[in-house]
């Protein structure tokens, strides 16, 4: 570990991109080894495809011979087998350090497991991006403890090597804003780690208890976004209310990857000489070009309990892999949505952020739920948004031909605007996609859910 300034790991951080190809195909060629021996559903994947690990000898013959994998096909496999991992645990039981289900919010539910070697790389990646940011020796860091085990663990464990503290705290529905004002006013943390649907939700609380951000704390010196898309009214919100910087990152348990921005804001660090990246086109499976959009598959090296190669994240990103102003030089990734939330008009792709991103600019909906409507039929002949409105602002009526008109243009489509009372979003029965999916016990409490219904 370096005791430089900016860096946690200057080696590794800033290691020549020909340096990092060279240590990838390295620790590549092991990975597929290990999960190749170790693994199950690996030896029958590649055995289907008709090679073994010995005929790939470069990354290009990785990424054009190796099947992909979804979770839809680990839990297709765990449902026929009757094995909770579906052929995708490598190591004996008492070799875990814990094992739980996932959260389910995109379907059914999958099973992770870990070994303390698992935490370690993850951890890693952790303590790179937040040390990166500005987190320091006895820094209190107020991590919410809910999101998952696999997520506390790995961030304490970071935590923990940086030397800061880990004021955990559960915010369970309904009284999370009450729990997180509370604790954010009792605590008084350097760093503050929460999704869009708590920050924004907090903001309103302090406004209309006339709380004002310099009595709440002063120790505040960044915020990181995590668990959600974050757009960038989200950001300007939040930078104005708490006055510091408020960075995105990303967790994704299954593969333990981690990825932060650093302080430039331009996309999210993805550490390669721990990983292999890759976009690929969502229909044809091939590589995207530079700067277009495409799934983000992620190979994470020398993992332990579930080796996953080429895991298909389902979120859609353009990657940047040109040297960043930071220093570092690892891609960044610049993050769009799911790629189930895409719908296509026009011959061209609408994603969650271009929606979000336009419709909260206008003041009398920024920040409110909002449906992005696609038809079971794609392309669908038109962009079709449900949006939520404060009842006392301007008449539904002048703000559907406003929205209209703004988003068409931005967009480039043909739109149409339903306009809805906020609680009817939460009342609607909806395949949601985040937390409080049977969301009927607490209708009212206008959370931040990005979604889309079918139609
Ligand atoms: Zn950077």
């Amino acid at each position: 570990m370096s005791l430089d300034n900016k860096f946690w790991n200057i080696k590794f951080e800033t290691m020549p991109r020909n340096e990092i190809k060279n240590l990838q195909l390295k620790k590549l060629k092991s990975t597929i080894k290990y999960a190749y021996d170790k693994t199950p559903f690996v030896k029958k994947s590649f055995k289907s495809a008709g090679i073994t690990p010995d005929a790939i000898k470069s990354i290009e013959d990785y990424t054009k011979r190796v099947p992909t994998i979804t979770k839809d096909q680990i839990r297709s496999e765990a449902g026929q087998s009757r094995d909770l991992f579906g052929g995708y645990l490598s190591v004996p039981f008492e070799k875990l350090l814990q094992f739980g289900v996932s959260r389910g919010v995109s379907g059914e539910r999958t099973f992770l497991a870990e070994t303390e070697n698992d935490l370690d790389i993850c951890s890693e990646m952790v303590a790179r991006g937040w040390y990166g940011l500005g987190a320091r020796k006895s820094d209190t860091f107020m991590v919410d403890q809910h999101v998952s085990a696999s997520w506390s663990a790995t961030a304490r464990k970071a935590l923990s090597r940086i030397g800061c503290l880990a004021a955990r705290y559960s915010t369970v529905p309904p009284f999370w804003e009450v729990m997180f004002t509370t604790y954010v006013r009792l605590i008084e943390p350097n760093v503050i780690n929460q999704p869009t649907w708590l920050l924004i939700p907090a903001i309103r609380k302090f406004i209309k208890e006339g709380i004002n951000v310099d009595e709440i704390n002063s120790n505040l010196k960044f915020l990181s976004h995590c668990g959600d898309l974050l757009s960038e009214p989200v950001r300007k919100r939040n930078e104005e209310f708490w006055g510091v910087p408020l960075y995105d990152t990303i967790h994704i348990p299954e593969v333990h990857v981690f990825g932060s921005e650093c302080p430039e804001k331009n996309g999210i660090h993805f550490w390669e000489d721990l990983m292999l990246v890759e976009l690929l086109d969502p229909e044809s499976n091939e590589p995207v070009g530079q700067g277009e959009k495409g799934e983000v598959t992620f190979t994470v090296f020398d993992i332990e309990a579930q080796p996953y190669l080429r895991w298909r994240s389902g979120d859609m990103a353009t990657m940047d892999s040109e040297p960043c102003a930071c220093g570092r030089t690892h891609v960044r990734a610049k993050y769009y949505g799911r790629k189930s939330h895409t719908v296509k008009v026009n011959g061209g792709s609408i994603y969650l952020r271009d929606v979000e991103e336009a419709l909260w600019k206008e003041p009398a909906i920024a920040f409110k739920p909002y449906q992005l409507v696609k038809f079971k039929v794609q392309p669908q002949p038109k962009l079709v948004v449900r949006a939520s409105y404060e009842p006392e602002a301007k008449s539904p009526d002048e703000l559907k031909k406003e929205l209209e008109q703004k988003l068409g243009s931005e967009l480039g489509v043909k739109t149409e605007i339903e306009m809805i009372p906020p609680e009817e979003v939460t009342k609607t029965p909806l395949e949601l996609e985040y937390l409080l999916p049977k969301n009927e016990r607490f209708p009212n409490q206008g959370h931040l859910f990005k979604r889309y219904i079918e139609r």
